[in-house]
């Protein structure tokens, strides 16, 4: 038997009304009421098109008003006791208001000495496996109490039963969601997994609720299984579902369920293949199906044929969820004839998603007016996506019945004209139009070691110690987004646009000059987004109207396309630079001074632009973020001949492009080190090169970090607790270069006390020489007020000077 699947859908909703409703909320425009019809509106559209498409098993489950790791820690009661005095009533209004405030953070209600409420901060954020959706990390302890506080699912489901669809609940398995919980300090690996015991009561209390209420299948997320394990993990793993088996049967036995129909189980492993893990998680006989992902986990096949699952149900990811492509139905047809015509006839299959379509935009339809028609054509979003999924099943199902191939010719014509399309695209003969070369024309290396360029650059800049700055963007005002939205729709010309930045830039400088900085920056103003910039300017990219994806919560980026062979066309930002110089000079000019200034000069990496882009699939990414890294190159060379000699190239996604599996780890490594080097290696070395990384687990690339061989790092390190500084401390690894972990968290509205960075800057002295520490904030400013900034930077700015004095 055939029958067709998603994994998941986006929450995102017609014209972005998930997160339009979530943030009208927040700002009490609309009712709790108001918002949970917004969410039950997109969800009922979901099912409604996935239906409408041909899918047979529609999901339920894939939405979330903020994220599904954090339903699933509310649904379990796995809540921090710093929210205890938080009012957990079982009002709707209350309901939301405690969701949303471990998302976002709230004010103790406790009538403590603090009659504001103290501000209890919200759970923390990490990736979600290689995505760059973020999700909640619960935090799980000896006091945790878990149990089932709702059944949102079950009704989810009961709703869309009742609308008469063929629903299929989905839901992330306890493994995965132990795996992004957080524990206490002193918490062993050991102990860490025994706490999934502690949630399989719940899952069985859900599963039967569901299997009481009709539902006929549950798709299990186990992602973590695209992960290297140790076996002790994959033994806590099995041991857990045998469990869930066993209180599985125990409880119907004494009346939960149904006793009519068992309830199927289905595993669900995306991102990856199941490799090592796959002997261990295929054969726990609980689970009546399990899901392959075909397009990056096509190493189980040869696994998946010896075991043959006789009267299982396979769920083969044949369309690729993570990319923007059109599918190749031909090309998919006959992959799956050459693998898998000689399945047992026992075996049902059901074509699916590779993995949830939760990183694709909604519909490329709404690109219809803004993308060149040939792009266009080759191009699918989820919707898209969903329609081929259901056409990929036609096909199979009608050659099995008839042995006869079902024509979609337009698929099979847009297929074939994706090879002519990258072909025309493509850089231009490089004989004609040779690329810029630098003082320095080794590919990867730069002219001398670090402690060679150390000494010249600290003549060079002779910056106090203690020197500060910040990492590149200032407030993205209001006025500068009118007058964006007023470009792009053409109700301004680009120079009236490119005026107003220019005026924005001048303020800025003038507020760094009025706060004292060390080393200034223009405030990437020019900048919606650090990728999209790029996207915009490099040739073989291309940047989209409409394409949003969930990055977290409400917050949606616009991931450009990578189509072609990427190469810089013209210069991207030295018009601005040149210009930012200018207002330097022309301030210095004014008030007499013939001391120099410094600006660094804001780049995105390589590693980067591609991560956070959609980027072609017919060669390896390596090659594709090589070509932008020689792009990249050439703006850092432009830039140093304009007089720019601090240089910041930003690799914020440098960890998360770790591959899932450690085998995989090495080579990935080397090519992110020679791309970021590639882009930073053509100056002279009076040229200082900065980067910038957030949101990581440092101490799991130090290698990279090393690797990259800048002058300067900052960090994002307030959050990570000293964890990774522990591991680049000299003597250790040895880390030399400049170093700026963070004087205080960007991310908070909270205006820093000059105490509070004292005691961060000390802890960073500890580690470091106080020679090499720099004093930043530890992300860009752009989503800070201007009121914000101001004093924050203000009491940053005095605690260098104060401890220059101390020195
Ligand atoms: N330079 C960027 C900024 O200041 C860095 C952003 C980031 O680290 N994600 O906004
Ligand atoms: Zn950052």
């Amino acid at each position: 038997m055939i029958s067709s699947s998603i994994v998941g859908f986006p929450r995102v909703g017609s014209d972005r009304a998930h997160k339009f409703a979530l943030e009208k909320y927040w700002r009490k425009k609309i009712t709790v009421e108001e918002l949970v019809e917004a969410g039950k509106k997109i969800k009922l559209r979901n099912w409604e098109f996935e239906s409408k498409a041909g899918i047979e098993q529609i999901v339920v489950g894939d939405f979330s008003y903020y994220d599904h790791i954090l339903d699933l820690a509310v649904a379990f009661n796995v809540i921090p006791s710093r929210f205890k005095d938080v009012k957990r009533g079982d009002g709707l209004e209350d309901k939301f208001e405690f969701y949303f405030s471990l998302a976002r953070g709230a004010k103790s209600t406790a009538n403590g000495n603090n009659i504001e409420g103290d501000s209890i901060h919200p759970l923390e954020m990490t990736k979600w496996f290689d995505t760059n959706y973020h999700c909640l990390v619960p935090e799980i302890s000896k006091h945790t109490e878990f149990k089932l506080t709702n059944k949102d699912l079950v009704e989810e489901y009961v709703h869309a039963k009742n609308q008469g669809y063929n629903a299929k609940p989905v839901i992330v398995g306890p493994a995965t969601f132990i795996y992004f919980s957080k524990f206490e300090d002193n918490t062993s690996t050991e102990s860490k997994w025994d706490y999934l015991n502690k949630l399989i009561p719940l899952y069985a209390d859900l599963i039967l609720e569901l299997e009481k209420n009709g539902a006929k299948m549950i798709q299990i997320d186990e992602p973590i299984l695209a992960t290297t394990l140790d076996s002790e993990v994959l033994d806590a793993f099995d041991r857990a579902y045998k469990l869930l088996g066993g209180l599985i049967e125990s409880k119907r036995n004494i009346g939960y369920g149904d006793p009519y129909y068992k309830i199927k189980l289905f595993l669900a492993n995306y991102y990856s293949s199941y490799d090592e893990n796959f002997d261990v998680a295929t054969s726990i006989d609980i689970f009546d199906g399990f899901h392959f992902d075909l397009v990056n986990g096509i190493s189980d096949i040869p696994k998946i044929l010896e075991k043959g699952f006789k009267n299982k149900t396979l769920s083969l990811g044949l369309v690729d969820g993570r990319n923007v492509w059109k599918t190749d139905l031909k090309e998919r047809f006959n992959f799956f004839i050459k693998n898998f015509a000689g399945l047992d006839p026992s075996v049902s299959v059901i074509i699916n998603s590779s993995c949830s379509l939760l990183h694709l935009p909604l519909t490329v339809k709404k690109e219809k007016d803004y993308l060149e028609t040939d792009l266009y054509r080759l191009l699918s979003f989820a919707s898209e996506k969903v329609i081929e999924i259901s056409q990929l099943t036609t096909m199979i199902s009608v050659y099995r019945e008839s042995r006869s191939l079902v024509a979609f010719d337009e698929n099979f014509q847009d297929s074939k004209f994706k090879k002519v399309f990258i072909c025309k695209h493509s850089r231009p003969n490089p004989d004609t139009k040779p690329r810029k070369t630098g003082p320095n024309e080794d590919k990867f290396t730069r002219i001398s070691s670090f402690q060679g360029r150390k000494k010249i650059q600290n003549e060079y800049f002779n910056l106090p110690i203690y020197p500060t700055t910040t990492i590149g963007s200032f407030p993205q005002t209001t006025d500068i987004r009118s007058k964006r939205r007023a470009y792009k729709s053409g109700e301004i010309t680009y120079e009236q646009y490119l005026d107003e930045i220019k005026r924005k830039i001048i303020d800025c400088i003038h507020l760094q000059f009025e706060l004292d900085l060390d080393v200034f920056v223009n405030g990437e103003y020019e900048r919606t987004d650090m990728v999209e910039f790029f996207g915009e300017n490099l040739e073989g990219m291309e940047v989209t109207t409409n394409g949003w994806v969930q990055s977290y919560g409400s917050r949606y980026v616009k991931p450009p396309i990578i189509f072609a062979h990427v190469y810089r066309g013209n210069p991207m930002t030295c018009e601005l630079m040149e210009f930012t110089l200018k207002t330097i000079q022309s301030v210095l000019d004014s008030i007499g001074s013939t001391k120099k200034k410094y600006v660094k000069a804001i780049l995105t990496g390589p590693v980067t632009i591609v991560k956070w882009s959609f980027p072609r699939n017919d060669i390896p990414i390596s090659e594709v973020t090589k070509q932008v890294a020689m792009a990249i190159r050439e703006e850092v060379i432009d830039l140093e001949a304009i007089g720019v000699h601090m240089i910041q190239v930003d690799e914020p996604a440098i960890r998360e492009g770790l591959p899932l599996k450690k085998k995989d780890q090495d080579e990935y490594k080397q090519w992110a080190i020679e791309s970021f080097r590639t882009a930073t290696s053509g100056i002279n070395d009076f040229t200082q090169i900065h980067t910038h990384m957030c949101y990581s687990d440092f101490y799991e690339i130090i290698e990279i970090i090393k690797g990259l061989d800048v002058d300067v790092l900052t960090i994002e390190s307030v959050k990570s607790n000293m964890k990774f500084l522990n591991n680049l401390v000299p003597g250790k690894e040895n880390y030399e270069a400049g170093i700026g972990p963070g004087a205080y968290d960007v991310h908070s509205p909270a205006i820093p006390s000059k105490e509070e960075i004292i005691q961060r800057i000390k802890q960073y002295t500890k580690y470091f020489d106080k020679k090499s520490v720099w004093i930043n904030p530890d992300c860009g400013n752009k989503t800070r007020t201007e009121a914000e900034l101001k004093p924050a930077l203000q009491n940053m700015i005095a605690v260098a000077k104060q401890l220059r004095i101390q020195e």
